[in-house]
């Protein structure tokens, strides 16, 4: 390719040099954005990701066990209810739809009343005996005796499709602050299968439900409701301690060297933990995908720029070097050009000995050609005077503009009679081509001084001789050719 052969090693300098600032500006840039993007992101999934998830999921939660609270709590207030239980439990059969009604009304899966007196069980299917030695009834003593206003049990009920069931018990106390008895809903809480299968599809974050003693009720990684002990759990072990005793808390831990972020948060209704762990891996492979997205993007804009440069600075090189090489009115070469090219003709020479001549052009009353005719008009002739030696002489000698209205030929591999023929030949065509015409009439005209190598030759005397020529031609009347074989 041209451009790089003839590319300017200044050129390729500042090449590097841009190339260095570009890069040095993409790695820095891109550096100082991931360490920054990587803080923001630690710190988005402390502040913002893991509270308002686990919010959600607790609000869930809530949203589901709200009406039968309330439900619960207005059975358990009943006056009537409350008249019923102290004057004797007449008629169980009106409880028993009571209590059916209200089950149906707020979609649970029973709705119970025991009274403490009797020691009776009541839902919508009878009326049941219980005693302190009865496995099912234990809930009931263990209640009353704990002197609590509400509980929630929650169990999981494996014959039930792996639901987690919940009982709300409410105590009915007299106007004296008697326990009269308990009474309340059990429902199916379907919100925590729904939870754990949408978030079982999620590789981002992993949900546990614990109990307050540490056991897995429910996980989201496997879809399924068992029992296990957290403590069995890689990492939270450690923090295990932690997570039963702040209600809401976040820890980081790894695995290997996969950071996790979690938040442990009580839910107090149901007397659980909801552990929410979120790989902070995925999250920084979404940026890093990113980044190297900015990157490449960064890479291509580079690469299109240092083309850009590239080219630009290559077309103005050779702009400039074209500039400083040729003539701008007539597009030859210059007078120092023409002395490379002489230089390397010597060079040549001295290998291989073929002959080559000079020949010096200079037109002849050139300024009567300015003051008639005017300088731009002059210009026009100097440009045709060039187009017409150029059209007698062959591409590979060197044609430049020695100076004002003087031009010199290289003319190689010719000898001083060939470089006669030529210059006489160029003479002739200039007479013949009637460029201009002086004052008088009479036709353009060209003066032309010759001299071939010698051995022992030097750019100078071989000049100096053909300026002698031309001198002499001058001399002799204009219009004609001289070769000179001495410069005196
Ligand atoms: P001679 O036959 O002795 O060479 O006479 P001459 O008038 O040609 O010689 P002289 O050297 O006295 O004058 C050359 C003139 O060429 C003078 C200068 O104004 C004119 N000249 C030099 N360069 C340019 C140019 O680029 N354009 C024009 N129009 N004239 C130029
Ligand atoms: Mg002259
Ligand atoms: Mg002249």
């Amino acid at each position: 390719m041209n451009f790089v052969k003839n590319f300017d090693p200044r050129g390729s300098q500042l090449l590097i040099i841009i190339s260095a600032i570009l890069v040095i500006n993409l790695v820095l840039t891109n550096s100082i954005s991931y360490v920054t993007m990587k803080k923001n992101i630690k710190k988005s999934i402390i502040e913002n990701d893991l509270p308002v998830h686990s919010a959600l999921v607790y609000s869930e939660i809530k949203q589901e066990l709200q009406p039968p609270i309330i439900a619960s709590a207005t059975l358990a207030d009943n006056f009537f209810l409350k008249k019923w239980l102290k004057e004797g439990e007449k008629d169980p059969e009106f409880i028993n739809r009571y209590l059916e009604s209200i089950r149906k009304q707020y979609g649970g899966m029973t709705c119970f009343l025991v009274s403490e007196k009797t020691k009776t069980y009541y839902n919508m299917q009878g009326a049941f005996p219980i005693a302190e030695n009865d496995v099912d009834a234990q809930w009931y003593f263990d209640f009353r005796n704990e002197g609590k206003q509400r509980s929630i049990n929650c169990s999981i009920n494996v014959d039930m499709d792996n639901m987690p069931t919940a009982f709300i018990n409410y105590r009915i106390l007299s106007k004296d602050g008697e326990t009269l008895g308990v009474s309340g809903i059990g429902l199916r809480l379907s919100t925590i299968p729904k939870l754990l299968s949408r978030y079982s599809k999620d590789l981002e974050r992993d949900i546990y439900f614990a109990s307050s003693e540490g056991k897995i009720i429910a996980r989201s990684s496997d879809a399924i409701i068992k029992s296990e002990s957290l403590s069995g759990v890689v990492n939270l072990r450690d923090s295990l301690e932690k997570i039963l005793s702040d209600e809401n808390s976040i820890y980081e831990f790894s695995i290997g060297n996969e950071p996790f972020i979690m938040q442990s948060m009580y839910l107090p209704e149901l007397g659980w933990w909801l552990i929410n762990i979120q790989r902070e891996s995925i999250t920084l492979n979404k940026m890093n995908r990113m980044i190297y997205s900015v990157i490449a993007i960064n890479i291509v804009t580079i690469l299109l720029t240092l083309l850009l440069v590239f080219f630009s600075v290559n077309i103005f090189q050779k702009r400039l070097k074209s500039m400083a090489m040729t003539d701008a009115l007539t597009g030859i070469s210059n007078r120092q050009i023409f002395e490379l090219s002489l230089k390397k003709a010597f060079i040549q020479y001295k290998r291989r000995k073929l002959p080559f001549s000079l020949l010096i052009i200079d037109i002849d009353f050139f300024k009567k050609i300015n003051d008639s005719l005017g300088h731009l008009e002059g210009d026009q002739v100097l440009i045709k005077t060039v187009e017409t030696i150029k059209n007698n002489i062959r591409k590979s000698d060197e044609f430049s503009r020695w100076g004002g209205e003087e031009f010199i030929v290289l003319a190689s591999d010719c000898n001083h009679s060939q470089a006669i023929d030529l210059a006489e030949k160029i003479r002739s065509s200039i007479e013949d081509s009637n460029i201009a015409r002086y004052p008088d009439g009479s036709v353009l005209t060209i003066s032309i001084g010759v001299s071939e190598i010698k051995e022992n030759d030097n750019s100078s005397s071989l000049i100096q001789r053909a300026d002698y020529a031309l001198y002499t031609a001058k001399e002799m009347g204009r219009n004609c050719v001289i070769f000179s074989s001495s410069g005196t």
